[in-house]
Parts: structure tokens; C-alpha cells; sequence
């Protein structure tokens, strides 16, 4: 018998979170970011909830051909362009848009031989100063760029840097602004955080119109804000489960410690539960002592540090309750519980000091998956 642990994707939930974002954006086509696997989850068992997107954007080539394979004629964008002028081919060949934020893109877009002229996003660097053209080169980038019988349109794309945060993204959006005045072209600003937080605003409202919104998290059911706001609050449901079940119990008196290096002690008699996950399982071992989890549906907490293939938990919740607790009953590590209680991955990314896309990235290939 395998490891009782499973990976569930849930189809109506992606399904919710599309329509979550249609409503955040009433007036822009989505791209349904599928990079990284389709943030852990699998581009294959996605499909299904996100094909009502208007594109998919990704990374990686062989994840666009992936894509192209599930029967998805539509756009697809890689949203950091070709690595490699080769790699210019098979975007001709799969009519894959991409974008350009180099000169060196364009060069290699200059001499590919191509029947088929492609479709790109110029991306700006409007201040996050990782991938994109200055605002003080990007003209010369589009004129350069539309000189190209190799290029059929050029849509204009930037990335926020706090869309998420306090700062927000006015001054980009200024920068932006200012540097695209009066080209013609598609715009893509958004990704999560911009489209929920910002979407309602004048000036995003009219660059999204007829444009492109980029959402990955908000699709996977995960704040891109929390714990400023939660995802129940942003009205998003869980995509992803992960779920184990318990390998025994043990009853602890006072002083009795838990796990590698004694990082739990108890302070009085604590039934807690072993379950059968770990961090080989891409649970995070930086989960400490009151990482909340739940055991068939009820809320409780880690105790002691995780170990490759085992976390510990206290039980004490479930015998307060009068619940019957022991060998092979459910823990839910994050997401839906059989009962329908939900645990959200940022709860459990926040106690461990990192975000909810870490974690639904992590979960690890021994972990078996299912979409239900
Ligand atoms: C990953 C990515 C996104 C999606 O970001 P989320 O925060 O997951 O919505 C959007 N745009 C670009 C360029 C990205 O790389």
C-alpha cells in the first residue's frame, strides 16, 4: 500500500477563481498563468478549471507545447521571451507569443526566417529593474521592433513590484504612462495582487479595457495579500489539498518531549498524532509548534519539529470536543477537508515565515495526485 498522502486539485475551485477574476476585470481578456508547472499543481490537471481563460502564459517552452498538446488553440505567452534564437522556431511553428525585454531579442527576431509573423509584448521596466527595457529605451524598442516584418503586433506589458504591498504601483503606472504615451498597441499591467487591489481603479480600469490581465496566484486560491486580506476574504477557494492520515498516537505525561532535537515539551498529559507527511514531501520544515493543521475537519496545531516523512500533532482539540481520534483518520496539511472545513495554504506558508506560492510550488513528485 502507498503513503497515505494525496495531492487533490480541485476543478470548481479553479473554475471560482477565474470567474473571480473576470469580476476584478470585467473588461480584460486573462492570461491564466501556468508557469512553474502551473504553480505546482500540473498543467495537465489544471486545464480543465482554467481553459476559460483567453490565454495561458508560462516560462518555459515545453510547458507552452504542453499546453498546445491538452488541444488549447488559443494565445499562449511566454512571459520572459525566447532563451535562445532556436528557440524562435517552435514559436512560429506553435504561433506562440512572447515577450521581448532585451535588444538581443530583437536581434534575434531581426534575423529569423519566418512565414509567420509573430505576436509580442514589449515589456517595460517601469521600476521593478529585474527583465525589461528602460522607460528611456523602450521607444526605440518598438520603433525598432515594428520595423520588423518577422513581428505582427507589438502589446505593451510592465510588472508591478508592490502591487501587493503599501508602496502600490502609482509610480509605475506613471512611468509607464508617460513612456507609452500615444503607442498603439494591447496593454498588460496586472498580475494577482494589481488585478484584486487595484482593478477598480480609473486609469487600471481603462488600460485593462481591451487588455491583458496576468493572474497566477488568485487562480490557485491564495492571497496575494494575506494576512492583510485573506483568501475567504478575497472570496477565492483552495485549489490544491493536501492530505494525509495519521500512522499512530501517542499519549505524553509532563516533560515529555517531541521529535528531533526535543523542540516540544509537554506541559501535561497530550495525546498527539503522527501523520504521514513530511517535508520530503515539500511541507515546509520551518512549520513550527502551533502551525495550524487540521485532524478530521477540526483545527489544531503542530507540536515538534517536522521530520522527512512524519509532522506530529496535537490531538488535544479533537478529545476536548468528544471526537474519537487515532490510526488512519484524515489530516489536512492545506486546503478542503472531507467535512468541507477549509485550512488555507497561506496559513500554514505564514508560519513558516514564506508565501502560499512556495509551498503549492514545493510539493514534492512522491506525493501521488488526484484531481477531484
Ligand atoms: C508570475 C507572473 C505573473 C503572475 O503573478 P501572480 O502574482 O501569481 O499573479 C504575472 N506576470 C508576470 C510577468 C509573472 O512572471
Amino acid at each position: 500500500m502507498p503513503r497515505p498522502i494525496l495531492a487533490t486539485i480541485h476543478t470548481d475551485a479553479l473554475h471560482h477563481n477565474l470567474a473571480r477574476v473576470r469580476a476584478a476585470a470585467p473588461d480584460a481578456k486573462v492570461w491564466a498563468v501556468v508557469k512553474a508547472n502551473a504553480y505546482g499543481h500540473g498543467i495537465e490537471r489544471v486545464y480543465e478549471g482554467l481553459r476559460g481563460a483567453d490565454g495561458f502564459a508560462m516560462i518555459d517552452l515545453a510547458e507552452a507545447e504542453r499546453v498546445r498538446a491538452l488541444g488549447w488553440r488559443g494565445p499562449l505567452l511566454l512571459l520572459e521571451g525566447v532563451f535562445e534564437p532556436r528557440d524562435l522556431e517552435l514559436c512560429s511553428r506553435l504561433g506562440i507569443w512572447h515577450a521581448v525585454h532585451c535588444d538581443e531579442q530583437i536581434d534575434w527576431l531581426a534575423a529569423h526566417k519566418t512565414q509567420v509573423p509573430h505576436r509580442v509584448f514589449l515589456k517595460m521596466n517601469s521600476g521593478m529593474n529585474r527583465l525589461g527595457f528602460t522607460p528611456a529605451r523602450y521607444r526605440a524598442a518598438w520603433a525598432r521592433l515594428s520595423a520588423l516584418p518577422q513581428v505582427e503586433e507589438i502589446s505593451l506589458m510592465t510588472h508591478f513590484s508592490d502591487a501587493d504591498g503599501p508602496r502600490g504601483i502609482a509610480h509605475q503606472l506613471a512611468v509607464f504612462r508617460e513612456a507609452t504615451r500615444d503607442l498603439p498597441g494591447e496593454r498588460s499591467i496586472s498580475n494577482s495582487a494589481a488585478t484584486l487591489r487595484h482593478g477598480g481603479e480609473a486609469e487600471v480600469r481603462g488600460i485593462n479595457e481591451g487588455g491583458w490581465v496576468r493572474a497566477g496566484i488568485v487562480l490557485y486560491g491564495s492571497a496575494p495579500d494575506h494576512p492583510e486580506r485573506t483568501a475567504a476574504q478575497w472570496g477565492l477557494e483552495p485549489t490544491m489539498t493536501l492530505s494525509a492520515k495519521l500512522l499512530g498516537t501517542q499519549q505524553l505525561q509532563r516533560g515529555d518531549t517531541v521529535g528531533y532535537g526535543s523542540r516540544f515539551t509537554a506541559e501535561g498529559p497530550l495525546l498527539i498524532g503522527v501523520a504521514a507527511c513530511g517535508y520530503a514531501d515539500g511541507y515546509p520544515r520551518h512549520a513550527d509548534t502551533g502551525t495550524p493543521v487540521l485532524v478530521k475537519g477540526v483545527r489544531t496545531r503542530l507540536v515538534g519539529r517536522v521530520s522527512m516523512d512524519m509532522v506530529t500533532v496535537d490531538l488535544t482539540p479533537l478529545q476536548q470536543a468528544g471526537i474519537p481520534v487515532g490510526m488512519g483518520d484524515e489530516v489536512t496539511l492545506w486546503g478542503r477537508a472531507s467535512d468541507g472545513t477549509w485550512l488555507s495554504i497561506d496559513d500554514v506558508a505564514q508560519a513558516a515565515g514564506t508565501v502560499g506560492y512556495e509551498l503549492m510550488c514545493a510539493v514534492a513528485p512522491r506525493v501521488p495526485v488526484v484531481v477531484g
